[in-house]
C-alpha cells in the first residue's frame, strides 16, 4: 500500500452507496485518480465540503500502485471558487471545465499541465466577468494538451503560407488548407485571418488577463465554430453541461 499526497480538484462525484462516494479528482501529481470516500454521505462537515466538484483541495489518499482504484484518507479545502458557485452562468462554464477534463483526459498519466489549466481556469472564472474568452481558450489548450492543437501556421497538406483572405479549414486534417489542397481534400469551414490570430492568441496568453481579448467584431460565433467544433469532432459527442451555457448566453 503506498500513501499519495497532493494538491487536487474534483471533477465528478457520484454516490456509490448508501453512505459511501465516489469522487473523480484531477490531482497535480499523479493524474486523475478515482476514489472511494467512505462515509462521505453521512458527514456533514469540512470533509465533506472538500469533496464538492471544482473545490482545490489537499488530498491524502492510499491505495496499491497502477490500481484504478483507491481510498480517500483524508481531504482539505485551500480554495472552494464561492464567487463560481454564486453565478449560474460561472457555474455551468466551470462544470463544462470539468466535463471536458473528465472526457478527455485518461487515468494512470501524469498531467500537471493539465492540471495546472484547470487551476489557473478555474481562479480566472473566480475573478472574471468576460467568460467567452476563458472557455474558447480552455478548449484549445486542453485540445492542444491533450495532443490535438489544430495546424494554424501553413497548410496542414502541403505546408504551403495561407493567403490573405478567407482561410479554409478542415475538422478531419485538424488544420487549415491551402487553395489547391483546399479544391482536392475540401474543407469545413472557412475563417477570417482575424479568426486565426486570436486563436493564436488564445494559445499564449496568461490565462488571468484573457478577459482583455477581445473578441474580433462579429467573430464570435466564427471562433466557437473553430474551438468547440474541434472538441465536438474530438469526442465525437456534445457534453451535457454546453447546452447550458448556450442558454445563458440568450438569455
Ligand atoms: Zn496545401
Amino acid at each position: 500500500m503506498a500513501l499519495y499526497k497532493t494538491r487536487a480538484i474534483a471533477i465528478k462525484s457520484i454516490n456509490l452507496s448508501e453512505s459511501d462516494r465516489l469522487v473523480t479528482f484531477m490531482t497535480e501529481n499523479h493524474g486523475k485518480v478515482k476514489c472511494v470516500a467512505k462515509g462521505a454521505r453521512k458527514i456533514k462537515n469540512q470533509f465533506w465540503a472538500a469533496l464538492e466538484p471544482m473545490s482545490l483541495i489537499h488530498l491524502i489518499y492510499f491505495g496499491k500502485e497502477h490500481q484504478s482504484l483507491f481510498r480517500l484518507n483524508h481531504s482539505d479545502i485551500i480554495e472552494s471558487f464561492q464567487t463560481i458557485r454564486d453565478d449560474f452562468d460561472k457555474l455551468y462554464t466551470g462544470i463544462y471545465f470539468l466535463d471536458l477534463i473528465d472526457a478527455m483526459i485518461l487515468e494512470g498519466h501524469r498531467e500537471v499541465k493539465v492540471f495546472s489549466l484547470l487551476h489557473q481556469s478555474l481562479a480566472a472564472l473566480n475573478q472574471q466577468s468576460e467568460l467567452e474568452p476563458l472557455r474558447r481558450l480552455f478548449e484549445i489548450r486542453l485540445l492542444s494538451l491533450a495532443g490535438y492543437q489544430p495546424q494554424l501556421e501553413h497548410c496542414v497538406l502541403c505546408r504551403k503560407a495561407p493567403q490573405n483572405g478567407l482561410i479554409s479549414f478542415s475538422y478531419a486534417h485538424n488544420g487549415i488548407l491551402c487553395n489547391s489542397c483546399c479544391r482536392r481534400a475540401g474543407s469545413d469551414i472557412q475563417f477570417s485571418t482575424g479568426t486565426r490570430n486570436y486563436i493564436k492568441k488564445l494559445l499564449e496568453v496568461e490565462i488571468k488577463t484573457c478577459e482583455r481579448l477581445k473578441f474580433p467584431k462579429g467573430q464570435t460565433d466564427e471562433i466557437e465554430k473553430v474551438t468547440h467544433r474541434l472538441i465536438l469532432s474530438h469526442l465525437g459527442r456534445e457534453l451535457k453541461s454546453y447546452p447550458f451555457i448556450k442558454n445563458m448566453a440568450e438569455l
